[in-house]
């Protein structure tokens, strides 16, 4: 046996990144949401070879001052919780303080940021073994700027888990969309190896939404769509339902947020189901865009990163309200659509 040692810093911190750091996606997912917790309205993503090479988030939320920048890359570090009981009550989207030490441990990390009391912006970036960060003056509007290059440099085990470019980006693609869907108020652009693929402006008006929907969803879904929006007893349901003729052959056009978060659920999933049930053909799968906001005391949200799980304390009443709320939408386009399969 060898002896017992303490695990260096930067070690430590790539086992974490195991955890949450599986692919240019999550990284992107991480970075939006801080950017997302500092109250940013604009976000810019810029990425080159599908994420791999090249990660560059900026935001014009309320940035990091000089003297917290090397603390908000070391592990543990974070401005979101203090103690237990506020995890009871947690509104951010982090709160681990692990994203940042994570992926710095498996990338090249420099993070550059500025707050409205400093007279200029400043970098940390890390290096070596400890980790310690190097800070230095560089010029940034208010706000926070990170870039991530060549993930997973010095994992090559984990390297080899990346699959191919266009793959990679439509997984980093896919976590842009969800977040662009679940904040209408925040502006997203997106580029791809210097050409554009996302351009939303922030979107308050129900048109501005439609064409939110329409960019991310295709215009297509849009045109085949009913608007939702009902409320019963604290049970509040918007967003979109595509018809039954906009069915699908795969369930790739389904997107259920709870509470502004996105999750997939046994429960919910059901209740859709049924809804749709007499008006789908079989094996087709329906298309949505959908809302449920309830009294957050009335449903735990799995908040680990990886995961999109929810518990409704009182299922049956949120089945119930999603069913016929669905139902009483499609039914009331059924008759003069002809929707109704035959066979
Ligand atoms: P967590 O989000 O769980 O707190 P992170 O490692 O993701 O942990 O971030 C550490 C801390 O760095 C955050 O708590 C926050 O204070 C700060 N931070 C990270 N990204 C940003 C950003 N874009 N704007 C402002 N502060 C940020
Ligand atoms: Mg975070």
């Amino acid at each position: 046996m060898k002896p017992i040692r303490l695990l260096d810093n930067r070690l430590a911190n790539q086992i974490a990144a195991g955890e949450v750091v599986e692919r240019p996606a999550s990284v992107v997912k991480e970075l939006l949401e801080n950017s997302i917790d500092a109250g940013a309205k604009r976000l810019t993503v810029e990425v080159e070879n599908g994420g791999v090479k090249l990660i560059r988030i900026r935001d014009d939320g309320y940035g990091i001052p000089k003297d917290e920048l090397a603390l908000a890359l070391s592990r543990h570090a974070t401005s979101k919780i203090s103690e237990l009981e506020d995890l009871e009550g947690v509104a951010t989207l982090g709160f681990r303080g692990e994203a940042l030490a994570s992926i710095s441990s498996v990338s090249r990390l420099t993070l550059t940021s500025n707050v409205e009391e400093q007279e200029s912006g400043w970098q940390a970036r890390v290096e070596g073994r400890d980790m310690e960060a190097q800070v230095m003056p560089a010029p940034h509007p208010v706000g926070t700027t990170i870039e991530v290059k060549d993930l997973f440099f010095n994992t090559p085990a984990r390297r080899k888990f990346l699959r191919t470019e266009k793959t990679e980006f439509s997984h980093l693609e896919e976590v842009v969309k969800r977040l662009a869907l679940s904040r209408f108020d925040v502006g997203f652009t997106l580029r791809h190896n210097q050409r554009s693929i996302h351009q939303l402006r922030p979107a308050s008006t129900q048109a501005e939404k439609d064409r939110r929907v329409a960019a991310l969803c295709g215009p297509k879904f849009i045109e085949n769509a009913v608007i939702i929006d009902v409320e019963v007893s604290g049970l509040k349901l918007y967003g979109w339902v595509g018809l039954p003729t906009f069915s699908r052959s795969s369930a790739d056009l389904q997107y259920f947020f709870v509470n502004g978060r996105v999750i997939r659920d046994k429960l919910v999933g059901h209740a859709v189901r049924q809804a749709y049930r007499d008006v789908l053909y079989g094996g087709r799968h329906p298309t949505f865009v959908l809302y449920l906001e309830l009294d957050p005391a009335l449903v735990d949200v799995n908040v680990h990163p990886t995961k999109h799980e929810v518990r409704f304390r009182d299922g049956r009443t949120v089945h119930n309200f999603l069913f016929s709320t669905l139902n009483r939408a499609l039914g009331e386009v059924r008759p003069e659509d002809q929707l109704l399969p035959t066979t």
